[in-house]
């Protein structure tokens, strides 16, 4: 009889949720290896799940913020996905001397604030009512508990990024584009940071919504290999590739790997409509992104 699969994409994920994908994962998949890069502000685990131990990482990330908790539903399943292959065939579905970190979500207080509002901020929540100009309902909340724009919070154009919001008339806190006091200053990004400088993967995928684009930040000299990658995963995905420009060209996660580390990062907006994607856009997002996400380790 054929097991039956767990529902992924049957409730977003909030802490609960994650909760009871993470237990499963653990029982389903004991051999699947978990570790943590450090902590939310509120003090949730940044987790990922590895597969392999080769010395070349490979790297994905979901979640960088609140209204785009999708992604992470898309990258739980594909551990599941891939953890099976590994059971199924005895080794993990990698080059040997691969390894493959799937972080799902680096956002977790955020994605708690737009689900359950205020009130997940926990010593955080009067703050947050006037970060959200009062108002109680944050359905719209990208950053994280600290109103900090996590994908504005890397060190790249960081300096031209500010002129830019405070044209755009932000000063502090807010539910999206705050870029934060400093480079880093929030614990998910410096986290992510020191992990990035550890691991050098010689591919990073961050995954938000939406657009049915990717964005990568071309870099001078360039980085070998890396528009013809781009390329492989416009094709397999049938998204547009493109450069982000604007105020989304500044402070990301994938612009500081680029630019500071000289790593070929791409960020992938997930789906197409009106964020918060609705939770029955996962499975179609996920069809139109699993051959990349399986086959990205075979193509460096
Ligand atoms: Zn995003």
């Amino acid at each position: 009889m054929e097991e039956k699969r767990f529902a992924f994409f049957k409730k977003p994920p909030d802490k609960r949720r994650q909760a009871e994908i993470t237990t499963y994962l653990k029982t389903r998949h004991p051999r699947l290896f978990w570790g943590a890069i450090g902590h939310s502000i509120l003090g949730e685990e940044l987790r990922y799940a590895r597969l392999g131990c080769g010395k070349r990482a490979l790297l994905y990330v979901g979640a960088h913020h609140g209204m785009e908790w999708i992604t992470s539903l898309i990258l739980y399943r594909l551990i599941d996905d891939l953890a099976r292959i590994e059971e199924r065939t005895g080794k993990p579905p990698l080059p040997e001397d691969h390894s493959l970190y799937m972080l799902p979500m680096l956002n977790p207080d955020g994605v708690e604030i737009e689900l359950h509002g205020a009130a997940a901020g926990g010593p955080l929540s009067d703050r947050l009512v006037r970060q959200n100009g009062g108002r109680t309902d944050f359905s719209r909340w990208q950053a994280n508990a600290r109103g900090v724009d996590l994908n504005h919070n890397y060190d790249a154009g960081f300096c031209a990024y500010r002129v830019k919001e405070k044209e755009a008339g932000i000063t502090g806190g807010c539910p999206t584009r705050y870029s934060g006091e400093y480079p880093f200053s929030e614990p998910e990004t410096a986290a992510l940071a020191a992990f990035l400088a550890i691991l050098q993967p010689a591919a990073i995928l961050t995954l938000h919504s939406q657009g049915e684009e990717i964005f990568y930040h071309p870099v001078s000299p360039p980085i070998a290999g890396a528009d013809a990658l781009g390329m492989r995963l416009a094709r397999l995905t049938g998204y547009r590739l493109g450069e982000a420009d604007g105020m989304a060209a500044y402070g990301g996660m994938s612009d500081y790997a680029a630019e500071g580390l000289r790593l070929r990062a791409y960020t992938i907006e997930c789906g197409l409509g009106q964020n918060p994607l609705p939770i029955r856009d996962a499975p179609v997002i996920y069809r139109r992104l699993r051959r990349a996400l399986f086959l990205l380790p075979t193509l460096l």
